[in-house]
């Protein structure tokens, strides 16, 4: 064979499995897969999307300056040091493509987001996984990996898939621990549905010094997954090195009509984040009811652990068979776990039900067993 060969590091990427959304033979399903938020997309933005139809031939403000704008008032920051991208996740590769590559080191935790790992993987790093605690960052264990030849870390709080949080002074000793050569990427995928009143999604850190950078996501509370929106908000040196090399017209002429317009839907973050709070309560008292261990959650889901791998395949297919889809996330190191979004109040009861009955058959299948 003497076809193209790609780099031989290419080869080791797994690639990236999104949520699954259809069952076979099923019309009706319920996808609680990808943390899409609960409410789909805001109606000001549903209707922003279709009063540009007509405009399709335009290219897009490449700059995507009114949108800056936007978030830059809704969140209290200045809109020269904002980047927009196609999705957070064109973000993540530049950042490592920009500053990782051979020779250099990038780190995550060990049940970090997997995008981490495909897109330092790509640029030519090594991608260290360090040990965590209890499925919480361990910053003692972080720091302990980093040597000269780490150029990164992406840190998501809360994670996904685990749903736990680093509390704000654990983030701060891991800012003022590392090297100043190291950026450290404050992924804040879920920051709106954290409710700790300490919790900062990373502004301050970026604030502070030259070498923070905070990700935040359309794609979660604003319910717009399908448009591809996220951005930075990082140093000056930062938003100069992503302007040189993302996509000219990243954002497309739709996705910045839609981002735009969510964020003008009156109330949609506090009635979202009012609704997750109440069910994140509601469906975490239920599946542990129901004998299932929840971890703390501090997003807009659940991890939820049925002990072994077996168990938590059978949940799953029981699941499906009543058109509800969950994540799992055996890909994360977590066979015997399944991540569940917390979705509209029918959504969580028809879950919570149905992971209750299941339950209560795998304990009359060990009653007949004994
Ligand atoms: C969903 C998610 C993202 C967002 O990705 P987009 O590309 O903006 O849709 C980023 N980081 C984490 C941890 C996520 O869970």
């Amino acid at each position: 064979m003497t076809g193209p060969k790609p780099r031989p590091e290419i080869m080791a990427i797994h690639a990236y499995v999104a949520g699954e959304g259809k069952i076979a033979g099923v019309n009706r399903v319920i996808k609680l897969s990808s943390n899409e938020g609960a409410f789909g997309p805001p109606p000001r933005a549903q209707a922003a999307y279709a009063a540009v139809a007509a405009e399709q031939h335009r290219y897009p403000d490449g700059g995507s300056s009114e949108l800056r704008r936007a978030i830059g008032t809704r969140f209290g920051l200045d809109p020269e040091r904002i980047v927009c991208g196609t999705g957070s996740d064109e973000l993540i590769g530049h950042l490592c493509h920009c500053y990782g590559g051979p020779g250099t080191d990038i780190i995550m935790s060990m049940h970090g987001f997997t995008m981490y790992q495909i897109a330092g993987t790509y640029a030519g790093s090594r991608v260290l996984k360090v040990p965590e605690r209890d499925l919480t960052v361990n910053v003692d264990a972080l720091l302990g990996a980093v040597t000269d030849a780490t150029t990164l870390l992406f840190l998501a709080n809360p994670n996904n898939p685990t749903g736990t949080l680093l509390p704000q002074s654990e983030v701060e000793r891991l800012r003022a621990g590392l090297p100043g050569h190291v950026l450290l990427v404050l992924d804040a995928a879920y920051a709106e549905y954290v409710d700790d009143p300490d919790y900062d999604a990373g502004a301050r850190l970026v604030d502070q010094g030259e070498n923070t950078v905070m990700l935040r996501t359309f794609s979660k509370v604003f319910g717009l997954g399908g448009m591809r929106v996220g951005w930075a908000y990082a140093p000056a040196p930062v938003v100069d090195v992503l302007n040189r090399v993302r996509g000219v017209f990243n954002v497309n002429l739709a996705a910045q009509a839609a981002a735009l317009a969510a964020l003008a839907e009156p109330g949609w973050i506090e009635k979202s984040r009012a609704h997750n709070t109440e069910w994140r309560g509601r469906l975490g008292a239920a599946l542990e009811a129901a004998g299932i261990g929840v971890h703390p959650s501090h997003g807009n889901f659940f991890l939820a652990d049925f002990d072994t791998p077996a168990r938590a395949a059978a949940a799953d297919a029981f699941l499906k068979s009543r058109g509800l889809i969950v994540r799992a996330v055996a890909g994360y190191g977590l066979p015997h776990c399944l991540r569940i979004t917390i979705g509209t109040a029918e959504e969580c009861t028809l879950v919570a039900d149905a992971l209750t009955t299941f339950m209560d058959q795998q304990h009359n299948v060990a009653a007949n067993d004994a």
